[in-house]
């Protein structure tokens, strides 16, 4: 009895799209395909280790790749673990089974993708099983899952329907029978079945049989007959010496391992010995997946033991801030029937966790070093990310530190190092200034600025959300603070005397009646009015008190519906600014005068423009900008008459 049913509603129109982006690459069918057949059979020798008896005495685990011209199909067949009809429907009726929204707008974004002829964009969605489609018009697997009897028969022909229904197979294992496509007959031909396998997949651990015709007998007795043989390695890629593996295998190594269809960014082979034993190879992807933000998304390492497969996502051996990199551990101490919980504890996971961390700095040192533009791109894809280190492995923190980059009045297009700006220093400044803000372009204008600019100092601009929180951690780098321009307590290191003291006291004493005014004016929105002396062209400027948030960040926490304690923040006002001097002249002379307040608004909504704040209330800024200008119009028009 047949069982029908859909695949996966809002992912039906992925089939045009992926015949249509992977055209040219139709042959990578072969590397998914292999690749879950050898998944299935390592996940299958991780479960005899518990249950012996599902594997047979002298049973040879293997994938097998058997061409039949007389059927038109190409089957590609396993005896490792096998799927139950439910897991055939869920495994196979879904794409990349993540079902999540991002995928599902991603999938959306790709389709619009396909306008623009952005082709890669596909490649980020995993759609291993369906690149079978590519080539064949018609797919049946059969499937017998280790344990159980019976076997099911799974048929789709990519038209978003499916079938089951009882199949025929003799032990366990799943046989992926490609019906193929015209066209791609051609790929019934054993050399070129045999150059495929070994292009694609010659690192698989396990042997993959290929079957051929031979010729048997003599003269009239010549006959053929099917035989199998073995045209991969089998070598687990990661055994071999690194000297002995091309890019060109890292890269369908990686490709194998992470369904990515484009080349990793750059990878690091090592060996450690020593106390422990272990091998490891990690990859930068090129491009970040879709969900690197969502905190639900898997990340990790494959976990062997002894080349045994043990687990995907291995999340205790690598950092949530490394959570980009892909790879495998092969550890030789952990024992084979190692579980997560156990993971959880184990002094030999410790050990690992840090030999990652260390190589994989190495790897991005290297990169930075050697490899600038594809530095860059790291930086611009995962710096984010890698900024979370400081929080969490302060152990490393020099380290993160080094490979941090940021925007900087230096340049007005490079990023720069935090080396770079402290080698620039001049001698007479003491801390690494940065602004913080929504986007470089804003912070440049902010009136915090002028001071430092004045004496010439380097500003660092940052402008990730994340920033505010990267700095609390680092707090400073080769012993010069990390210090934000916004803040109250600026320090631009200058060196002050008694007398520079009492003459900012005597400024800030003739001041006073203005800045009380404004205290009067502003009283439920700033904290503290008082005389800057940061200001020299911006009337007035909000600076953050001791601990407080910088607005930008204030405002993002806000929108995301987090409860933050609003921070009242500082107003200072530049006493050598004309329109501050005038305005307390006129608040000397007319104390009661409305005009006072109505300018103290405008300074304070202008003080929020300039950060690029909105305005609390902008129709009563309009309103209140067209009066005073039609004042001073008037005033203008008969002075002159
Ligand atoms: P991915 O391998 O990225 O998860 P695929 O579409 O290639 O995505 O495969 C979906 C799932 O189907 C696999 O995760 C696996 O659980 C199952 N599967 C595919 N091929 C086999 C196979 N030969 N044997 C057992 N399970 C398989």
């Amino acid at each position: 009895m047949a069982t029908k049913g859909t695949v996966n509603v809002q992912t039906e129109n992925i089939f045009p799209l992926i015949k249509k982006f992977l055209y040219s690459d139709h042959e990578i069918f072969l590397r998914e395909l292999v690749s879950n057949a050898s998944d299935a059979v390592d996940k299958l020798r991780f479960r005899s280790i518990t249950e012996p008896e599902l594997v047979e005495e002298g049973e040879q685990l293997c994938v097998q790749v058997i061409p039949n011209r007389e059927a038109g199909t190409l089957t590609i067949s396993d005896n490792g673990v096998g799927m139950t009809e439910e897991e055939m429907i869920q495994n196979l009726g879904t794409i990349a089974h993540s079902g999540s929204k991002a995928f599902i707008e991603n999938l959306q974004k790709a389709a619009k993708a396909e306008a623009s002829g952005d082709v890669s964009l596909i490649g980020q969605f995993g759609v291993g099983f369906y690149s079978a489609y590519l080539v064949a018009d018609e797919v049946e697997v059969i499937s017998k899952a280790a344990g159980q009897d019976g076997a099911i028969k799974w048929t789709s022909s990519a038209d978003g329907q499916y079938t089951t229904e009882p199949g025929q197979r003799e032990g366990r294992g799943t046989s992926v029978v490609l019906h193929l496509k015209e066209e791609q007959k051609e790929l019934l031909d054993s050399w070129k079945l045999r150059n495929l396998i070994k292009r694609y997949s010659d690192y698989v651990s396990h042997p993959i049989e290929l079957q051929v015709e031979r010729e048997v007998g003599e003269g009239d007795e010549k006959t053929t007959e099917l035989a199998f043989e073995t045209v991969n390695q089998a070598k687990a890629l990661w055994k071999r010496s690194s000297g002995d593996v091309t890019d060109e295998q890292y890269a369908e190594f990686y490709k194998h391992l992470t369904h990515d269809w484009e080349p990793p960014l750059a990878q690091t082979h090592f060996h450690i010995e020593g106390t422990q034993l272990f091998t490891g190879l990690l990859f930068v992807p090129t491009r970040p997946p879709f969900d690197l933000f969502d905190p639900d998304r898997r990340h990790g390492v494959r976990l062997y033991v002894k080349r045994v497969f043990i687990m995907d996502d291995c999340e205790e051996l690598l950092p949530r801030w490394l959570r980009f990199m892909r790879g495998i551990i092969d550890s030789d101490d952990l024992p084979l029937n190692v579980s997560r919980e156990l993971l959880q504890d184990s002094s030999i996971t410790r050990t690992i966790r840090k030999q990652v961390i260390r190589k994989s700095l190495d790897l991005l040192e290297d990169m930075a070093e050697n490899r600038p533009e594809d530095f860059k791109s790291f930086w611009d894809n995962y710096g984010v990310v890698l900024k979370e280190g400081l929080h969490f492995d302060p152990k490393f923190k020099n380290r993160v530190a080094d490979l941090l980059r940021y925007a900087s009045s230096h340049d007005a297009e490079a990023l720069t190092s935090l080396k770079d700006y402290v080698e620039r220093m001049p001698f007479a400044q003491k801390a690494i200034y940065y602004a913080m803000g929504p986007s470089r372009q804003v912070v440049e204008a902010s009136p915090h600025l002028e001071a430092i600019k004045k004496k010439g100092y380097e500003i660092l601009f940052m402008t990730d959300p994340i920033d505010q929180w990267a700095v609390q951690a680092l707090t400073e780098y080769e012993e010069k603070k990390l210090v934000s321009v916004m803040t109250a307590d600026l320090d631009l290191g200058d060196e002050e005397d008694e007398a520079d003291k009492s003459e900012k006291e005597a400024v800030a004493e003739g001041f006073k009646g203005l800045t009380e005014r404004f205290s009067t004016v502003l009283t439920d929105r700033v904290g503290q009015v008082r005389v800057s002396d940061r200001l020299t062209d911006s009337p007035v400027c909000l600076v953050i008190p001791e601990g407080g948030l910088h607005s930008h960040i204030e405002r993002m926490l806000r929108a995301n519906n987090q409860n933050v304690p609003g921070t009242r923040r500082i107003m200072e006002v530049n006493p050598s600014h004309a329109l501050i001097s005038n305005l307390k002249t006129l608040n000397e002379q007319k104390p009661e005068s409305a005009q006072v307040s109505e300018w103290i608004e405008m300074l304070y909504d202008q003080a929020l423009l300039a950060e690029g704040s909105p305005i609390d209330n902008p129709a009563a800024f309009a309103s209140r900008m067209t009066r005073l200008m039609s004042q001073a119009v008037q005033s203008e028009v008969t002075t002159e008459a």
